[in-house]
Formats: C-alpha cells, sequence, structure tokens
C-alpha cells in the first residue's frame, strides 16, 4: 500500500464507488457534473466507500450542476438501511470541465456551510474534485474542511488517497470488507 503513515490524515477509497464517479464523470461531458461521497471515520482516518450520483433530473452546465436532491436522499436511505446504518454523510464530489481541481469560491462556501450545519452532521466534510478538461491527462484531488480547534481559521488540506485502485490501473486489490 503506497500509504505515507505520517499523515494526518489517509483515506482508503472503495475502487467500485471511485469507477463508478469516473464514468459519471465522463458520460456528462462537456457539463459538470457531481454527488455525494458517503462512509465512515475510522480511529481519525476515512473511509470512502459509496457514491451517489447527480440524479436523474439533476441540471448540468459547463461551470455549474444542480444535483436532484430528492433522488439523492432516496438513494443515501437506501444506502443507509443496506449497511444497517453503518455509512454516513462524508462531503460532496463534482467535475470541473474547464479547470483544475481546486476548490473555487462556491467550493469554499459550501464546505463551510456544510461544517456548520447540525443537519449535515459532518463537522469536517470533505470534497472531491476531478477536473475533466477536453484532451489533457484527468487531474483530481481530494480535501478536508476543518474549523477545529474551536475559533480557528478555516483549513482546506489536501488528503491523500492510501488504498487507490481505479479502473484501468494496476495496484493491489481493495481490502476485503469481510463481507
Ligand atoms: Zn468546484
Amino acid at each position: 500500500m503506497m500509504c505515507d503513515t505520517e499523515a494526518q490524515v489517509t483515506v482508503q477509497w472503495k475502487a467500485e464507488s471511485r469507477g463508478a464517479i469516473l464514468r459519471e464523470a465522463a458520460s456528462a461531458l462537456p457539463y459538470e457534473t457531481g454527488g455525494i461521497l458517503l462512509g465512515h471515520w475510522h480511529y481519525g482516518n476515512v473511509v470512502i466507500t459509496n457514491m451517489v450520483g447527480p440524479g436523474p433530473k439533476a441540471q448540468h452546465h459547463i461551470a455549474a450542476f444542480t444535483p436532484d436532491r430528492d433522488w439523492q436522499y432516496e438513494q443515501i436511505d437506501l444506502l443507509f438501511a443496506e449497511s444497517q446504518g453503518t455509512i454516513q454523510y462524508l462531503g460532496d464530489w463534482h467535475t470541473h470541465p474547464r479547470g483544475v481541481p481546486f476548490p473555487s469560491k462556491t467550493d469554499v462556501s459550501l464546505l463551510a456551510s456544510i461544517a456548520s450545519s447540525p443537519e449535515s452532521r459532518c463537522p469536517r466534510p470533505i470534497m472531491y474534485i476531478l477536473a475533466t478538461k477536453p484532451k489533457l491527462k484527468w487531474t483530481e484531488r481530494l480535501y478536508l474542511y476543518e474549523t477545529e480547534p474551536r475559533d480557528s481559521e478555516p483549513r482546506i488540506s489536501p488528503l491523500q488517497v492510501c488504498s487507490d485502485n481505479p479502473p484501468g490501473r494496476t495496484g493491489p486489490p481493495p481490502p476485503s470488507t469481510g463481507s
């Protein structure tokens, strides 16, 4: 496993959900798309197990998209029931079809509102941004938004993905979940 054990927060990401994001991102081109990341925190590290897509009534534009929230909430409820309540909302993902994988002002505001909203129950949201510029190699970044300790300035730090096995690349198989 290529993983910097000195990193403060590491990420394990199930290849299946990562692959689903890559397929959705490709099928939405040239427009932006996105969705939700689900999983759990494990001893201070992030484990991403599932993704939810934009939904059938989402609206896609070159530099924005509006998800089909009703559909997304239904999917989250289904996944929550299937997992017997072991998964939780971790954050969001979206593409930047014409850009770079850095958070825009809108992205930073979204992270701040997720972190401060009691309903989201996600004080440390993550955000995955995939830059899908046509004819260029896609680039990606995963970020963590934190405001701890209390009253400190919000920090957005890039995270390292440890178990990374997207389709089309060679690497170790994802860890068994024992199911
Ligand atoms: Zn963005």
